[in-house]
């Protein structure tokens, strides 16, 4: 008998056990071949066989060497539950199962001495989601009436940029009683109310990228839908830099400022302004730290756009001068400003916190008109790297803080100058639709969204515990990996028409929820047309609650 190893890791201490069924396996080797955590290996058993072929009871004993599958102990190599070896076996002959008695968070840290790091969203269980105890209650068919969804017009539109109040429009009329500006008025572009959240080009595959561009480009161009996507921290290619694409595209600057020398070197030669600029303090998934791309995920192609050697990339967790956001933000503003003569919306992005209000309350008050959106990322947004303590433990839903912000400007009588647009877990049932709706009532202008994307390409990942490896650039799907052999599991052009199609649904779906309460433009702050049905949730929101 072997000595018991009692630290020994064993699949009950993993997050996911290997269900072999060996009598259907034909040992084709195509699981094996596909797990790309090489959490599964080939192996040979070895099998005693009792028989005995007299007339009379005459035991023997054969042995055979029988090939098998089998499942990695380690808590390095460990099965994520992707589902990928399911997804390919001819036979069922296997599957992952989820292990409730799972000792994973306890012996990682005790054998590897690191804290663990991961990708995806929040993973404790949440309760039910506040967004999910919210209906459209006011349906106006009797007061005023309700809109054909179908062929009514709507404008689905919302602003990239600082609206001045009509006061502050610096109009005069001519002597022909014609309006004309005495001065530069603040940059605006109006766009899709669904923006592609900020994503890098390091931290998704190059071929998940051009997949999220050629979607934006036939949405801008075949469908007359305006969406825009932000590049994330981290830079964008050259050929995009200088192409006519460019104006769909937002590019974000953070801590780090990786890719900006490309851009700074590429403006000279740009034929069309970006979208906007998003400063990037924070991110709802991770608050006060900077963005992690771990080195196995840094390949040439990243080395080149970001001018970095093969490292781990982390984003400080502060801009450098940094000593309130105000003002390294005025400062950033300003720079970004002169450098596109002012023709390009800035805005900022921050995480949800319990400060988030006062940056903006100050934002707003600032009389240079210069912070043109407010970016809010809430606790259940996504990250491609983070430490598992800080995705569990640190943030602030989304909901109530994008409400304060709103109603702190409406306070002050300011609200919709700055544009407030929210993120963090929306569409996390699959129907963005009713969370931007929702949201929008509330008090944002627009949402963003990242992981949802990345569900359409493909993603296999859960807030359960499901994949979650994007910081391994082992991605099983070829969304989040600079691997060839794993990028070229993804299609970009499906992709791309997987990402068309949604944003098609979900135009028809805001114009499902716009028609009833009588608006055929974004119901923004209108939050007489919401009920909750829970009394906290009406309280703390101000909404109307209904049982
Ligand atoms: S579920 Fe995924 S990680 Fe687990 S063995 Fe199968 S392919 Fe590998
Ligand atoms: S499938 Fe890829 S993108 Fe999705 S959770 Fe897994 S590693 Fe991340």
């Amino acid at each position: 008998m072997e000595t018991m190893r009692l630290n020994d890791v064993t699949a009950n201490d993993l997050p996911w056990k290997i269900k072999y069924d060996a009598s259907r396996c034909t040992m084709c080797g195509s699981c094996v071949a596909t797990c790309s955590f090489k959490a599964i290996v080939p192996k040979v058993e070895r099998r005693r066989m009792v028989f005995s072929e007299g007339n009379f009871p005459e035991p023997k004993a054969r042995f055979s060497a029988v090939p098998v599958i089998r499942q990695t102990k380690s808590v390095r190599d460990y099965c994520r539950g992707c589902g990928m070896c399911e997804k390919v076996c001819p036979n069922d002959a296997i599957k992952p199962e989820r292990n409730p008695d799972t000792r994973h968070p306890i012996i990682t840290r005790c054998l590897g001495g690191d804290s663990i790091k991961r990708g995806g969203r929040k993973n404790l269980e949440g309760s039910t989601r506040t967004l999910d105890t919210i209906r459209v209650g006011r349906i106006s068919q009797m007061t005023d009436p309700s809109l054909d969804a179908q062929r009514h017009t709507f404008d689905l539109l919302a602003p990239f940029g600082r609206i001045l109040p009509p006061k502050k429009l610096p109009f005069t009329p001519d002597a022909d009683q014609q309006l004309v500006t005495q001065e530069l008025t603040p940059p605006v572009n109006w766009v899709y109310p669904v923006i592609i959240g900020d994503m890098s080009i390091g931290a998704l595959s190059w071929r998940m990228w051009e997949g999220v561009a050629m979607a934006v480009a036939y949405l801008n161009e075949e469908c007359g839908m305006p969406v825009r996507m932000c590049s994330g921290e981290g830079g964008v290619p050259v050929r995009l830099l200088k192409s006519k694409y460019l104006k769909y595209m937002i590019l974000q600057i953070a801590s780090g400022h990786f890719g900006w020398n490309r851009i700074a070197n590429a403006m000279p030669h740009m034929v069309e302004d970006p979208a906007g600029i998003l400063i990037k303090i924070g991110q709802g998934a991770k608050p006060g730290d900077g963005g992690l791309l771990m080195a196995q995920k840094v390949a040439e192609h990243i080395q080149a756009i970001r001018g970095v050697p093969k490292a781990d990339l982390l984003s400080p967790p502060n801009h450098q001068g940094l000593y309130s956001i105000e003002e390294s933000v005025q400062k950033m503003f300003l720079s970004f400003n002169s450098a596109f003569k002012f023709r390009v919306p800035v805005a900022i992005k921050v995480a949800a916190s319990a400060t988030s209000v006062s940056v903006f309350n100050n934002l707003v008050r600032d009389p240079y008109n210069i912070v043109g959106g407010f970016f809010l990322d809430g606790i259940d947004g996504g990250t491609g790297a983070a430490h598992e303590v800080s995705l569990d433990h640190t943030g602030h839903p989304i909901v109530s803080k994008l409400r304060d912000c709103y109603l702190a400007a409406v306070t002050q009588g300011r609200q919709g100058q700055i544009p407030l647009w929210a993120a963090g877990g929306l569409g996390k049932t699959g129907d963005l639709a009713a969370d931007a709706f929702k949201m929008i009532a509330l008090g944002a202008n627009g949402v963003f969204t990242g992981k949802l994307i990345l569900q359409m390409a493909g993603c296999i990942g859960n807030d359960l515990g499901r994949c979650n490896a994007c910081n391994t650039g082992l991605c099983p799907a070829g969304i989040t990996t600079q691997e060839p052999q794993l990028a070229h599991r993804l299609d970009p052009e499906k992709v791309a028409q997987n990402i068309v199609n949604y944003y098609l649904a979900m135009d028809q779906e805001l114009k499902k929820l716009m028609a009833p309460i009588g608006n055929s433009s974004l119901p923004v702050g209108r939050s007489d047309a919401l009920v909750s049905t829970d009394h906290a949730v009406a309280d703390r929101l101000q909404i109307q609650h209904v049982c």
